[in-house]
Formats: C-alpha cells, structure tokens, sequence
C-alpha cells in the first residue's frame, strides 16, 4: 500500500468530528509530500529541529503539531510557526510558550498532557495539576497562548481492557474540566489515540488521533 492509499483509507473511517494528525517523525520529506499531496495538511513531528528543517522545506499552508515531549529552552525555535503543541506538562512550559509566541505577535494553541498510562517513563500532569495550572492560566490572562484540550498516551500493551480504562479516564477528565467551567470557554480538543489503538480511542471520545506507522510504515 502506499502513502497515499494509506492515508485515503484511514481519513474515509475516521468520523467526521475526529482530526487526523499525520505523524511523520524520521520519515523524509519526499514521504510527507506524498501525504500532502494526497491531501494531508496536518503533520506531526517529535523533535522541534527535525520539525523545523521539514517547516522550511514544505508548503506554507501546512499545520505542524509539536507531539514529543518539549524542553523549555527549544520551545523559541517553533514559535514563529507552530499550530498546536500536545506534550505541555508544566506550568512553566506553558509560560516560556507565552512568552516566546508574544515575540512573534502569535496565540500558540495548546493542549495540557495528562498522565494516564501506567508507565513511569511517561510524562503528564494528574487531575489536580491540571485543576491548578487551569486556575493559573485563566487568573493569569496569559495572552499568547491558548489551551484548548487534552493529550493521552496510553500503556504500550496489549490489554485493550487497560487501554479502554485509560482513554476514559482522559475523555472523564476533559468532561469534568469543562462542567466546571474553570476557564471561561470550552476545551474542544482530546488528543488521544495512535495506530494500534486509535478506533479504540475514539470509541472513548477522542476529537484528535495521532498517526503514523499505518500510513507512513515502520519507522527504524
Ligand atoms: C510516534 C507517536 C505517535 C504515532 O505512533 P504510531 O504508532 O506510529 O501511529 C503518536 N503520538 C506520539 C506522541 C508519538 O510520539
């Protein structure tokens, strides 16, 4: 099959309120154009460097989503283009993202990542993080930047019972964040679900998958 097919067939399942990231980390920029020009604009990288090189290679109307884990002092280096950054997990991050998207006259959206999996190498913030950094962000006013919803990775398993579990653990917690109305908006964003788990996450509600190997292959 190739990229394009691929592509065709996931975007032709997914429902219509689900967006669909393409996740092209490692992959080179002639496989990202056979996305694009399949159709895709939303790309999903892991590494701001390798993002930004693919940024200044490719067509200008495509989105870039940050998806990896993002250090604080790297965060300058997207600021200028980024369209929504999944992995923030503090409230420091979420500053310096204010802070370097003011420089460039931007509202950087954002989605706060949330510890759901039961791995320890994971990142994420729990409930009550999550409660705090929202209070912060709304009495704050940080202008620049904008938290829309969640991010999930579930546990690397085979337990589709585990897995479940955690995707609604996630889907329960954007529900209660937005019935409590802590920001003055609703979040509209769950980005959860990736290519072995994605229908699974959107049977829990997800609003954005993430994905890669099933349409760009293997990575290495
Ligand atoms: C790599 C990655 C994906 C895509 O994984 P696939 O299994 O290839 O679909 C999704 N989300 C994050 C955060 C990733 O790092």
């Amino acid at each position: 099959m190739s990229i394009k097919d691929n592509l065709l067939r996931i975007k032709s399942q997914l429902p219509e309120n689900v967006i669909l990231v393409a996740v092209s980390k490692t992959k080179p920029v002639s496989d990202l154009m056979e996305a694009y020009n399949a159709g895709q604009r939303i790309f999903g990288e892991n590494k701001i460097q390798e993002m930004t090189e693919k940024w200044e290679q490719m067509p200008k109307d495509i989105q870039w989503h940050m998806i990896g884990h993002v250090q604080t002092n790297k965060v300058k280096y997207m600021a200028e283009y980024v369209s929504l950054i999944h992995g923030v997990d503090s409230l420091k991050l979420l500053q310096e993202i204010n802070k370097q998207a003011a420089k460039h006259n931007r509202i950087i959206d954002c989605l706060l990542q949330m510890y759901i999996a039961e791995e320890e190498t994971k990142f994420g913030l729990d409930e009550k993080e999550l409660e705090d950094i929202l209070h912060i962000v709304q009495n704050d006013k940080l202008q620049n930047i904008k938290v829309v919803g969640l991010m999930g990775m579930a546990t690397f398993t085979d337990n589709q019972t585990q897995i479940k579990m955690e995707f609604l653990n996630l889907k329960s917690t954007f529900d209660k964040i937005n019935s409590l109305s802590i920001v003055n908006y609703q979040l509209s964003i769950i980005s959860m679900g990736m290519s072995g788990d994605y229908n699974l996450a959107i049977e829990c509600g997800s609003t954005m998958v993430r994905i890669g190997s099933s349409i760009f292959g293997n990575r290495k």
